[in-house]
């Protein structure tokens, strides 16, 4: 079961959803600079990672960024075998 309790306590609580699925690189860095002082941003990246969440600013990493997080994974999980 995935526990999403932790969203009631992010700081976007106070923003507009839309702050977070920013359409250029200037509405990215607005929402990352949200997420820096988050309490849950560890939750919420983890939450956007194992959801395979591919838009918006999640645990204050872009798409880009967390697709080479994934990918990193698989490297390193791939090279533990
Ligand atoms: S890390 Fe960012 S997107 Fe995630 S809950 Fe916190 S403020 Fe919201």
């Amino acid at each position: 079961m995935d526990d999403t309790e932790w969203m009631a306590k992010g700081n976007c609580r106070f923003e507009p959803p839309a702050t977070f699925f920013p359409s250029d690189g200037v509405g990215v860095e607005i929402a990352k600079r949200i997420c820096e002082t988050c309490p849950v941003k560890a939750q919420c990246l983890e939450h956007a990672l194992v959801n395979r969440i591919d838009h918006g600013v999640w645990g204050g990493t872009s798409e880009r960024q967390r697709r080479r997080i994934l990918k990193s994974r698989r490297v390193s999980v791939g090279a533990g075998r």
